[in-house]
């Protein structure tokens, strides 16, 4: 007997692909579930509500249910939120599409995280009503902060990374987006001449990320000079993971040339 169990709940939609002649394949982020990959049947047939619903950035409320062998198949769809890039900009798709890319890079197959769902979902709904292209770019930015905060791929930029104590930011030694040292741990470090550091404002700037929302994030207003030193950061900081640099990020550097 195939047991089957049934969830109702929202998702996020990252990726659609085609299986078979009638079905779907989609990659969903789900609250309380994590990401999971899922058969939407009959999705192509084209009076199928699911064709235009389980679109990749759209937010969906779905019924679904998983075999004892862990197949997904989703059965009824209802869209929460639809983002429909077509009625958008290039680079605001793009960026939309990249945070999705940087989501499914950045989650384990059925880990829960809640707290990377609730940013992402924020994220696009403030995404879509934005259209000045520097803004755009400071909320993916942000997005990208948060989301490593939230993966705890960003130190606390308060306390030493490496003895803990808390640390008057006024009078760091050194730092680099991995790691913050008091004076006494600095001396100890024997890569303290190779590391790449930014300047200190920097710091109580990703502070503020970390404590604040993305809409308070969002209101810093920063100067084109300091809008590269960020990117370099995030950078960085990506370069640092295991997990490889998403693809969309080269496409999203040749549209800003
Ligand atoms: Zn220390």
């Amino acid at each position: 007997m195939n047991q089957q169990r049934y969830w109702n709940e929202s998702a996020l939609v990252l990726k659609r692909y085609s299986a078979g002649e009638k079905d779907r394949q989609v990659i969903l982020f789900i609250k309380g579930v994590g990401k999971i990959s899922a058969k939407a049947r009959g999705a192509k047939n084209l009076t199928s509500p699911f064709v235009s619903r389980l679109s990749p950035l759209n937010v969906c409320r779905v019924l679904m249910y998983r075999t004892s062998s862990g197949h997904w198949t989703v059965t009824q769809c209802e869209t929460i939120r639809e983002f429909a890039p077509e009625t958008h900009s290039t680079q605001k798709a793009m960026l939309g599409l990249t945070m999705l890319d940087i989501i499914d890079r950045c989650s384990e197959p059925e880990h829960v995280n809640d707290p990377l769902y609730e940013v992402a979902v924020e994220t696009l709904e403030k995404l879509a009503s934005i259209n000045d292209e520097g803004k755009m770019e400071q909320l993916f930015n942000i997005f990208q902060v948060k989301t490593f905060e939230i993966l705890g791929i960003l130190p606390s930029f308060s306390h030493c990374t490496r003895c803990h104590k808390k640390i008057d930011l006024d009078k760091i030694s050194g730092w680099d987006m991995l790691q913050i040292t008091c004076h006494e741990c600095e001396k100890l470090n024997p890569k303290r001449h190779a590391r790449e550091t930014f300047d200190k404002e920097y710091l109580k700037l990703l502070n503020y990320i970390q404590r604040n929302t993305t809409e308070a994030s969002l209101k810093i207003s920063l100067n084109k000079e300091q809008e590269k030193d960020v990117k370099r950061m995030i950078k960085t900081l990506w370069n640092a993971q295991t997990f490889s640099l998403p693809k969309s990020l080269d496409v999203l550097e040749s549209l800003r040339a």
